[in-house]
This record gives C-alpha cells, sequence and structure tokens, in this order.
C-alpha cells in the first residue's frame, strides 16, 4: 500500500529536513487532535501572552529532570518554543518521553514566577481495543528476518529445516496444512550481511562480495513453493541507501534474484501493506538500538516492549541524530498513520508474539549463529524461530527450527 520506493529525494538539504519534520509534526498534531477530550491546541507563540489554562501540541526539543524528580520538557511548533514543568503525578517516572516525538499538553501558569505547569500529558497513541481485519478463509503467512547470508554464522542446516517444512510439512502436526494454506512470507531485512557494514567484517564472511550474497539468498529462497508469495523489505545490512525510509532494492538487485528463477515482491522498508485483507506494517527495526540505549530497562530480549512505544508515539524512529540515520523526504514515512493489523520487526535477531491493544506484534528471529559482536556484548541470538499466523482468524504460532 505504502513505501517509499520511487520515491526518494536523492539530495539533502536544510529545507527537506524542515520539510520532513513539519511534516511529522502535522500529523502528529492531527492524531492527538482526533483524541477524545484534548480539543483544539493553541499556538504555542501564543501561550507567551496568555495568563491562564493553555493546550498545545509540540515536538519535544529537549527533556530533562530536575532535582525534585520533575520533568521538563521543552517543545515547539511552528511559531515559538516553550518549556513546560511536568509533575511526577501527570507524568510517572516510567513514563517515556523522547526527543523529537510529539505530545500534546494540557496546563497552566502558576507558581511566583509564572511557569507554566503541566496538569496532562497526551501522546498520539492508538486505540485500547479495536476491530481487526481478518481473511475470509484460513490462509497463512510467515514472517521471517535476518537471514544474513555470506556471514560465517549463517545457519544452513537450521534453513534446510524450515525448506523441508516448506516442502511437505516436514513431519510436524498440521505441518501440511499449514504449508498447503500458505500464501505469503515476508522477509523484513538483513537478507544478507552485506559488506563493509561495520569494521572488520570482512574477517566473519565466507561470501566477500554483494553480488554473490545476493545470489546465494536467491539460491537458497528458491525451493520455496511457488504458491507462496515472497516479500522482501530492506535492513540496515542490505545493499540499499542506509537512511531510512530505505526503498526496495535496486533493479540491479532485483535482476539477480530474476536470474536466480525467484521472483519476489521487492518493497521498501517500512512498508504498509496488506495481505488478504489483512494490514500489515513491516519495519526492519533499526531504530531499537535507540529505545534500547535511551529507555532504561530496555533489552534486545524484550523487542515488543520497543514496539509497543511505537506504536503509543505513532513513529517508527523518533528520535533524530541517534544511531539510525533518517533521510530527509518530503514527508515522513516514519509516521505510523494507520493502526496496522500485525505489526512485524526484525533486527535484534530475538523472537517474540504478542497481541497489543489488538494488534499482533511479531519480531521474527534470525538465521545467524552468535557473532562475535554479540558475544562481547554478551548477547545470545534466538534463531530458527518462524511466526506464522492465520490471516483467518489472526491465530498465530511460532514455529521451531533451531533443532533438529
Ligand atoms: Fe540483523
Ligand atoms: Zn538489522
Amino acid at each position: 500500500v505504502k513505501d517509499v520506493t520511487g520515491r526518494t529525494s536523492s539530495s539533502a538539504s536544510v529545507d527537506k529536513f524542515k520539510s520532513c519534520f513539519r511534516d511529522r509534526y502535522r500529523k502528529l498534531r492531527g492524531l492527538i487532535r482526533k483524541r477524545e477530550g484534548f480539543g483544539a491546541p493553541m499556538d504555542i507563540c501564543s501561550v507567551a501572552s496568555s495568563s491562564g489554562d493553555f493546550r498545545i501540541v509540540g515536538m519535544v526539543r529537549e527533556v530533562s529532570t530536575t532535582r525534585r524528580g520533575k520533568r521538563v520538557l521543552e517543545l515547539d511548533d511552528e511559531t515559538g518554543v516553550v518549556s513546560v514543568v511536568v509533575p511526577q503525578d501527570v507524568l510517572p517516572p516510567d513514563e517515556v518521553v523522547l526527543p523529537d516525538e510529539v505530545v500534546g499538553v494540557a496546563g497552566r501558569r502558576g507558581g511566583g514566577r509564572g511557569s507554566l505547569f503541566a496538569d496532562e500529558v497526551v501522546f498520539p497513541s492508538i486505540p485500547r481495543t479495536r476491530r481487526v481485519n481478518t481473511a475470509g478463509e484460513e490462509v497463512y503467512a510467515a514472517f521471517i528476518s535476518d537471514i544474513h547470508v555470506g556471514s560465517n554464522t549463517f545457519l544452513p542446516r537450521v534453513w534446510e529445516r524450515f525448506l523441508r517444512f516448506l516442502r511437505d510439512g516436514g513431519g510436524r502436526k498440521g505441518g501440511l496444512r499449514v504449508v498447503e494454506r500458505l500464501k505469503y512470507i515476508v522477509a523484513v531485512g538483513d537478507l544478507v550481511d552485506g559488506i563493509g557494514i561495520y569494521p572488520g567484517q570482512e574477517e566473519e564472511l565466507v561470501i566477500d562480495e554483494i553480488e554473490r550474497q545476493y545470489r546465494e539468498l536467491a539460491r537458497i529462497l528458491s525451493p520455496i513453493p511457488d504458491h507462496v508469495e515472497l516479500v522482501l523489505l530492506p535492513g540496515n545490512h542490505d545493499a540499499v541507501r542506509p537512511a531510512e525510509p530505505q526503498p526496495a532494492f535496486s533493479r540491479a538487485v532485483q535482476e539477480i534474484f530474476l536470474e536466480e528463477g525467484v521472483a519476489p515482491r521487492f518493497v521498501g522498508n517500512p512498508c504498509f501493506m496488506r495481505l488478504e485483507g489483512v494490514s500489515v506494517l513491516a519495519y526492519h527495526g533499526r531504530s531499537m538500538d535507540d529505545f534500547l540505549s535511551m529507555v532504561p530497562g530496555f533489552s534486545y530480549e524484550r523487542p515488543l516492549d520497543a514496539m509497543k512505544l511505537m506504536l503509543e508515539k505513532r513513529h517508527l524512529a523518533p528520535v533524530y541524530g541517534g544511531r539510525t540515520p533518517l533521510a530527509p523526504e518530503p514527508e515522513d514515512f516514519l509516521v505510523i498513520e494507520e493502526v496496522p493489523d500485525i505489526f512485524v520487526t526484525g533486527h535484534v535477531h530475538s523472537v517474540g508474539v504478542e497481541t497489543y491493544k489488538g494488534v499482533l506484534l511479531i519480531n521474527s528471529s534470525t538465521w545467524q549463529a552468535q557473532t562475535e559482536f554479540q558475544k562481547r556484548h554478551n548477547f545470545n541470538p534466538i534463531p530458527g524461530k518462524v511466526p506464522v499466523v492465520n490471516l483467518g482468524s489472526l491465530e498465530y504460532r511460532v514455529l521451531d527450527f533451531e533443532k533438529g
């Protein structure tokens, strides 16, 4: 339905960054205005002259905490900047506010020096409950990611077990039924290990040439039965620009698949798609690095925590200037405009499935064993797991191919 493919601009400029962040601000303000009870916000420039209550929507320039544990939010819109003091009972310490996200604040002027105090802070958020869309019949979608072909820790035998399952159900209970009704495999990025992605990577590559990595990827994807539509997104290891949103693979990379007899659907990252009427937001998940470094208590073992925050903030990568490079497109494609039925990410090489406010959250594992980098960071990946969803009911199971 929507991604940046074919719409990327080739140059960056201050004006393009302005346009991108204005688009983010306007879209998220629109969502906050629609929240029940929030009402119409005023321009930030008019808060200075008002003496009583105020109601604004601002982009967070800075978050700081006073010695007494109150948070101070510096917010701006297209008209001005204000600082608002937020007492702890309005925003408990475990409520995360990130730079560059958009929040609504209702409050009043008070105290001797006339500071602004918040009575309420609201996030764009998603409804507590929702009616999910389902396909009219029992058809399945499988979600995979982070294959990392070319790496010396890619797990060919684990992948081989997945292929055996796709051939005839692999002797699993109910396996054949799922395979016969499997219509989609969505792979959410880091399909190959890439070249020059991190210092010293060449020591850990068994295929040190990008074209051969994609050729090998196409070769291991080719046994997937023809009745399954394969949807491929890029990730931060793939051969597209690293800045998000990322477009689909170039013609040159697509050709390699076609030469090997594989005809996937190539899409961008993120991509909002519909499978049999079920809406799916697929995002590789690079920004989880920022969530994990900025939110105390977050860990790579619990990727769904970060995904819930993305939904609450209605943005896939709110923080600018951290680990996630953002490209200044005139429109901000990382805003979550429509709440999806399924929200899937990869990147952290973990696995998890959970329903949050009616949205099925999926983090879709990896096909790579622990790398040297992960060993140094004491991280144990969870490879060879495949979340499979019945699009007719949104029931799921997680198939395990890690052990024979
Ligand atoms: Fe990865
Ligand atoms: Zn990644």
